[in-house]
């Protein structure tokens, strides 16, 4: 089951409002070449990459929200994790879109409440609503 979160700012005259899906769906993305496809096209090479050659025995996907304690950017991402039938295991980076720093955490949507807002960059942002998706 997905779960998210809508984030709205506290100045009603400021219309910012964002949707987040995070988690994963009921439906898991079969086949993995097609969940290739859905990440950003700089994350495919690696993960193709990992495959290649090898017997995949389980793979998982995961929208996430990170927030980069460098720069303090917070953005959305598709992770993959893959296990092999060898024992090894992949998963996709989580460095920051911005930055390109590896100096991200995973934060919930909650989170994101008492942000300052990225339109009017004066307001901060309240929870508006809870989601939960398949
Ligand atoms: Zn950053
Ligand atoms: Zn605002």
């Amino acid at each position: 089951m997905g779960y998210g979160g809508t984030v709205a700012c506290t100045d009603v005259d400021c219309v910012y409002r964002k949707k987040y899906f995070l988690g994963h769906g009921m439906t898991p993305v079969y086949p993995l070449s097609s969940l290739i496809m859905e990440l950003h096209p700089t994350a495919r090479p690696s993960v193709m990459e990992a495959v290649k050659d090898r017997h995949v025995c389980h793979y998982e996907h995961n929208h996430s929200l990170f927030h980069c304690t460098n720069c303090d950017h917070v953005f959305k991402k598709v992770t993959v994790k893959i296990e092999f039938y060898d024992g090894g295991s992949f998963e996709t980076h989580r460095r920051c879109s911005r930055c390109k720093k590896d100096r991200t955490k995973e934060i919930d949507v909650g989170e994101l409440e008492n942000r300052i807002c990225p339109k009017c960059k004066e307001s901060l942002l309240k929870m508006d609503s809870f989601i939960l998706w398949d």
